[in-house]
């Protein structure tokens, strides 16, 4: 069982990744992003409820999301291990994580953090509200304010994960490809 937890700002590539890092290790890709724009698009009361903090750049509440995330884990029991795309993002979804995975005698092997400098991620999601039709990355003070809330309660993260001697970080910015490598070069340490 491996347990990748990817890490990174808004527009860092994480869910680029994913794409590739599910298929090269037979992982299961979990974004809770995305599994709140899926119950935003089937109009679910936990979609209406996501959409009134993500529209303002907020994150939803820790309750909510733990629950999501968990009953998404439960439905995949046979997995060879889980990609965590923008879970966790506060320490006490990092706890929340550790104290369910520990139930199961799981942990997390790795965070990966994929680093790039915020300016390049601006334009970067400016240009993927184009064609995503997302409205959070089409106004670039939604954008300013996901980063906000990412230094505000997402950054301590890294200490959270330093401590336990499980923080690898990797250059974001180099073609898709080149990306995928190093993030490799990390997770077959553990493979
Ligand atoms: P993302 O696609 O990961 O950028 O997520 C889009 C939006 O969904 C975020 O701006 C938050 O409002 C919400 N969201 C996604 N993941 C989480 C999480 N782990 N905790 C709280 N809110 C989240």
């Amino acid at each position: 069982m491996i347990n990748i937890v990817l890490f990174g700002k808004p527009g860092a590539g994480k869910g680029t990744q994913a794409e590739f890092l599910k298929t090269k290790y037979n992982l299961k890709h979990i974004s809770t992003g995305d599994l709140f724009r899926y119950h935003k698009s089937n109009n679910t009361e936990l979609g209406q409820l996501a959409q009134s903090y993500s529209d303002k750049g907020y994150l939803v509440p820790d309750d909510v999301t733990i629950k999501m995330l968990q009953d998404e884990v439960e439905r995949n029991p046979d997995t060879n291990g889980f990609l965590f795309d923008g879970f966790p993002r506060t320490i006490a979804q990092a706890e929340a994580l550790d104290a369910f995975l520990e139930s199961k005698s799981w942990s997390v092997t790795a965070t990966v953090a994929l680093e790039a400098n915020d300016e390049i991620l601006v334009a970067r999601l400016l240009e993927r509200g184009k064609t995503s039709g997302r409205a959070d990355d089409q106004d670039e003070a939604l954008i300013r304010k996901r980063y906000q809330e990412y230094n505000e309660k997402t950054a301590p993260l890294a200490d959270y994960y330093k401590q336990q001697q499980k923080f690898y970080e990797v250059d974001g910015i180099g073609s898709v490809e080149e990306v995928t490598e190093r993030l490799s070069l990390v997770i077959d340490k553990f493979n």
